[in-house]
């Protein structure tokens, strides 16, 4: 993901209109170098010492040493949650699919808060223990490395978002009036269900989720039956059949009116607004249809089966893009920030960071987006952006090097404007055709998938057939305004 974030102090249309990602809200994970390269195995799982049998507590990130686990890969998530807004309390039931990736005689997976009242692994009954943000299972009988196996946990309790980690704010489960507003960038997937809580381990999800009468629950993809109401409570059933990030998965609950149909180009659109928001849900509905289309041409094909967006009225003053469903937290979006979460859907969404310090692959990505889509209806050009965020020798993206986010101001400024400003160099270094051709052939080559800054460079080296470490080492990694681009 990538949070779009904005200080709520800073006006909303001068934010945007700076193309300025919001300053300072936000902070968190990072990776460091070569963190995951040189010792994982797909998945960006750490491979565990010989012998050793016991799932390691984090997947091996070493900017967040307890965000994922080792040990196994998850394939799926099966959710069944009900939730009241009168008392808050969520009641869980998570089938998790996953395949070990060693011999495994305990795991961990990631859970905040919550009372968890009984663990299965492979229907039999399992010992569990908690501790901190883990919970670690002992499996009933040993895994053998490569097999595939099934773990349920039933929970509940009063779902507790993160605070004030490394500086982000609140994010995770939150709690609103009429429902809940959920974001969890960068590892707020633990709040609510038990995860491998970390991009480098992509699942597919599906979510039944329970909500009193008069009241819609909306989470990622596409509808797979029509809502069920019994007792005064009604059930939505929902799934998201492409691998998707833990930070990605949602359920935004409460009163809600929704707009669906299909953009021009044939791919379903489904928009949602809290009705204090009544009058942006046509405009949500129809800028999400069409920039999903625009961005088609520009990108590549549309990865997932339905496009769309959510404007709850929890004011969290950010945007995050969740799968299918970007959500815009207490505020009308206008298209330049509707352009940057659709653009996420191929860069973050379907590529993922594989640790967090890449995270210039979705913000820059993104960032440059909404320049390219101002460029498009006639606004200021992404030259022009370029050049005037250049202008100015004393901007602080200066001496913070984008492609090392760092984990204590994780989504710091510079990730986005010098991270697309990274990209418009490139781009002005190997000209437009191979440029566009590039950004094609990224979103194809690791469709669904995980990819690393390594893996752009080397592709854009490919490509253009040309050096280009000198100019990606000035951009992303020197704490120094690079030479002017000619
Ligand atoms: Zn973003």
């Amino acid at each position: 993901m990538a949070a779009h974030r904005f200080a709520t102090t800073l006006s909303l249309t001068t934010a945007l209109s700076l193309g300025a990602p919001f300053l300072g809200l936000a902070t968190a994970c990072t990776a460091s170098e070569g963190a995951v390269a040189a010792e994982t195995v797909p998945g960006g799982v750490k491979a565990p010492p010989a012998g050793d049998t016991v799932g390691a507590p984090g997947v091996g990130d070493p900017d967040f040493p307890q965000d994922g686990n080792g040990g196994y890969d998850v394939d799926h998530y099966g959710l069944k949650l009900s939730y009241d807004p009168a008392s808050k309390r969520l009641e869980g039931s998570a089938a998790i699919r996953a395949r070990a990736v060693q011999d495994l005689t305990a795991f961990d997976l990631d859970l905040h808060g919550l009372t968890v009242s009984r663990v299965t692994v492979d229907g039999a009954a399992a010992q569990f223990g908690r501790r901190e943000d883990e919970l670690t299972v002992t499996a009933p009988a040993r895994i053998k490395n490569g097999t595939r196996f099934d773990v349920t946990v039933d929970y509940a309790g009063v779902p507790d978002p993160v605070r004030n980690y490394a500086g982000l704010g609140t994010y995770g489960f939150i709690a609103t009036t009429d429902g809940s507003f959920v974001t969890c960038e960068p590892n707020g997937a633990k709040t609510w269900f038990p995860s491998n809580d970390h991009p480098s381990d992509k699942a597919t999800y599906d979510f039944k989720i329970t909500v009193p009468e008069g009241l819609t629950a909306i989470a990622n993809g596409e509808m797979d039956a029509q809502p069920k109401t019994s007792d005064g409570k009604t059930t939505f059933a929902w799934r998201e059949k492409h691998p998707m990030a833990t930070y990605l998965a949602t359920m935004t609950t409460g009163k809600f009116e929704v707009r669906t149909g299909t953009s021009d180009l044939g791919i379903p659109v489904y928009a949602a607004v809290d009705p204090a928001f009544h009058g942006s849900l046509d405009n949500l509905y129809t800028a999400s249809a069409k920039i999903t289309d625009y961005w088609t041409t520009v990108f590549g094909p549309y990865p997932f089966s339905s496009t769309g967006g959510v404007v709850d009225n929890y004011s969290a003053g950010y945007a995050l893009e969740n799968q299918t469903k970007p959500v815009y937290g207490g505020f009308t979006p206008d298209t330049g920030i509707i352009a940057h979460e659709l653009a996420h859907q191929w860069f973050g969404d379907s590529v993922s960071i594989t640790r967090w310090k890449d995270l210039w692959l979705n913000e820059g990505f993104a960032t440059y987006a909404e320049w390219l889509w101002s460029e498009h209806r006639g606004g200021q050009t992404a030259d022009a952006l370029f050049r005037s965020y250049y202008a100015n020798n004393l901007d602080p993206i200066w001496s913070y090097p984008p492609g090392r986010a760092q984990r204590a101001d994780l989504f710091n400024g510079s990730v986005y404007t010098r991270g697309a400003m990274t990209l418009h160099a490139l781009r002005k270094e190997i000209g437009d055709a191979t440029f566009f051709a590039l950004l094609k052939k990224w979103t194809a080559a690791h469709r669904y998938g995980n990819a690393t800054t390594e893996e752009f460079v080397a592709l854009a080296e490919h490509m253009s057939g040309k050096k280009l470490d000198g100019l990606f080492d000035a951009w992303l990694y020197q704490p120094r305004r690079p030479a002017p681009v000619t």
